[in-house]
């Protein structure tokens, strides 16, 4: 059979790197991405790319640790390399601090970053409203780096970009045999799933450079997250909530509340405010479907859903992903051998 044609819909982080990874698995395929807006139109932009995951309730937690460890590994590994600079992917340590001890003393996640230890009294008195705290040193991707260094990536692979909106799946299947739909909150429109839903986050980018370590309250919250060129302050979690419009009185709440976590942040500069909807859902939608009609066929493959964990899971559900497109593709070839006979 001929090669086979793919469609990946979507190019924030998750579209980008499920066509990396696509693209990296099965070399002889004809590959698109699709996308109604490319970087730095994407809330993937506006995230804070810090590599700390938040459980999904509906998946298994050794599921969202695999894709974790994963993720890391592959950033960790970019983060060591002459890439790093220009991909954006760094190194940071800091420390989650709580105002009581939390309920359970490791994270799923405590031995995927490196160094997770409790923090000793010494260092607790930097924070004097809390009593405990873990130190551990993570990854970063600054967003728009980032996603610019996959696209450039993809482009060199022969990938071709395509700026296009797509009303419904079904309207690629004369053009490409797999449908890979990264489309995050937008797929509840195009594929009408009402289990996702938007929850609104709103951070400031100020220049701060002496900001070196990360610090972020145990309840999520508030978190200042240096970057290479910027710091990231948070945060909020709105669920349900659709404005993309910066709200002031929020923006002077985030503001306040990282300066009673680091006061030194009073001497802050450039502050901008940004916004995105996280696509929350119970779980990530990783699954493959065949849709037919009147004898036509498309073969479709969903990853989206990531919520506040895109930059935290995202190669691990692209090497999923693409594994799906693997038997997509075994079903093509099936299909074909049978229809020769
Ligand atoms: P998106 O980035 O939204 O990309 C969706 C793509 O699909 C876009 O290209 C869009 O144009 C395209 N699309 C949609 N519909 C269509 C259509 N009909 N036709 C064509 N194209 C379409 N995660 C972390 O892991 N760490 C963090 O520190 C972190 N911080 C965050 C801070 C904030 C304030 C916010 C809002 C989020 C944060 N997140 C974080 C979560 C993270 O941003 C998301 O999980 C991630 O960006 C989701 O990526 P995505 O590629 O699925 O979606």
């Amino acid at each position: 059979m001929a090669a086979p044609k793919v469609a990946v819909v979507g190019a924030g982080v998750v579209g980008l790197s499920t066509a990396l990874s696509v693209a990296g698995a099965f070399p002889a395929c004809s590959l698109a991405l699709l996308a109604e807006r490319f970087s730095p139109g994407t809330t993937s932009d506006v995230a804070a790319g810090m590599l700390i995951p938040h459980a999904a309730p509906d998946t298994p937690i050794h599921v969202q640790k695999q894709w974790f460890r994963e993720t890391f590994t592959y950033l960790f590994a970019i983060s060591n390399s002459a890439e790093a600079s220009e991909a954006g992917v760094h190194l940071v340590s800091g420390w989650q601090v709580f105002k009581s001890a939390p309920e359970e003393d490791l994270p799923f996640w405590s031995d995927v970053v490196l160094g997770f230890r409790t923090m000793s009294e010494a260092e607790l008195q930097k924070f004097p409203q809390h009593r405990y705290g873990q130190a551990f040193m993570t990854l970063k991707c600054d967003c728009p780096p980032y996603l610019l260094w996959m696209e450039k990536r993809l482009k060199a692979k022969g990938v071709q970009m395509c700026t296009r909106k797509v009303a419904s799946l079904w309207e690629l299947h004369s053009e490409y045999d797999i449908v890979v739909n990264c489309a995050g909150l937008g797929a509840r429109r195009l594929v009408g799933d009402q289990q996702l839903l938007p929850v609104r986050g709103q951070v400031l980018q100020v220049h701060a450079p002496w900001v070196k370590n990360f610090i972020r309250d145990g309840d999520g919250l508030t978190y200042i997250y240096p970057g290479i060129n910027s710091v990231t302050l948070g945060g909020t979690r709105e669920k349900e909530s659709w404005s993309l419009c910066p709200d002031p009185g929020t923006a002077k709440g985030i503001f306040g509340r990282c300066c009673s976590l680091e006061p030194s942040l009073r001497a802050a500069r450039d502050v901008k405010v940004k916004v995105g909807l996280r696509p929350s859902r119970g779980s990530v939608r990783l699954q493959r479907e065949v849709w037919s009609q009147a004898g036509a066929k498309i073969l479709v493959v969903h990853n989206y859903g990531h919520g506040s964990g895109g930059f935290s899971m995202h190669w691990g559900t692209a090497k999923e992903a693409a594994r799906l497109v693997g038997e997509c593709i075994a079903l093509l070839q099936g299909s074909s051998s049978r229809a020769k006979l």
